[in-house]
């Protein structure tokens, strides 16, 4: 019975085809909606900031970014990382959609000797900011200097903001509140990306996929037409409707 249903289905690529771009169409939208997710509460959402809770506060952060690392032999890794989740507030609702993380380089806890290393580090931190529901999806990284812009810093700041690239996202200013900047995200997460894309997709997949694939199942498996359902049995054409059951490429 299976195999004979695969051997059938087989011969009907054409009417399969529609159930693939219905698929491809669903993965398309859920995509876009996952991004839109992220893209609404970045741009128009009224977000409060209100600072951290305790600025002194750090976590072990096990995913810090990882693109400055050797830019500047001291930056090995984000020394530490500021997490301030409900600190930034959409509204007071949908607040898992937004998340900011402060990450730190060249400064506090940093092993530097003057005498031995000279001129102080440039130090820089990146304020990421992470939007999505449910998961997070998109981020955009703002890079600050940290110490005073001094020269020797500036100098690493070009190369620093290089680096960073399209994870700086695109300023939108002005748009809702004008005390606070507005950035595009255009860095994904990916692992969030995917599972929002696979959440919106596969529910809307529930509505406008599955319903035709159980018919045409059904259909291809009692030897009907899968236009009109006629029971065609072996024909190459169906009496009723005229839906040509066979593949001319492979005939
Ligand atoms: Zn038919």
């Amino acid at each position: 019975m299976r195999r004979g249903m695969i051997f059938r289905m087989r011969k009907r690529p054409k009417e399969l085809s529609r159930v693939r771009l219905r698929i491809a169409l669903c993965a398309c939208v859920g995509l876009l909606i996952s991004l839109l997710t992220a893209f609404v509460p970045a741009i128009f959402g009224n977000v409060d900031y209100v600072g951290f809770e305790d600025p002194l506060y750090t976590v072990e952060n096990p995913d810090p970014p990882q693109y400055l690392h050797g830019l500047i032999p001291e930056f090995r890794t984000a020394v530490w990382c500021a997490p301030s989740v409900p600190q930034y507030r959409w509204q007071n609702w949908f607040d898992s959609s937004i998340a900011f993380h402060e990450y730190y380089y060249g400064m506090r806890y940093n092993e530097w000797d003057l005498e031995v290393h000279g001129e102080i580090p440039p130090s820089f931190m990146i304020r990421r900011g992470s939007y999505g529901f449910p998961f997070q999806c998109m981020y955009a990284d703002e890079v600050a200097v940290a110490n005073g812009g001094a020269p020797y810093t500036m100098t690493f700041f070009d190369r620093v903001r290089a680096r960073s690239g399209l994870r700086e996202g695109v300023l939108v200013s002005g748009l809702n509140a004008p005390m606070v900047q507005r950035i595009l995200p255009l860095a994904p997460h990916w692992g969030g990306l995917m599972l929002n894309t696979l959440i919106y997709g596969g529910g809307l997949g529930a509505f406008f996929v599955l319903p035709v694939l159980i018919t045409r199942v059904r259909r291809i498996r009692n030897g009907l037409c899968l236009v009109c359902g006629y029971a065609i049995e072996d024909l190459d054409v169906c009496p009723e409707c005229g839906q040509t059951t066979r593949d001319h490429a492979a005939a």
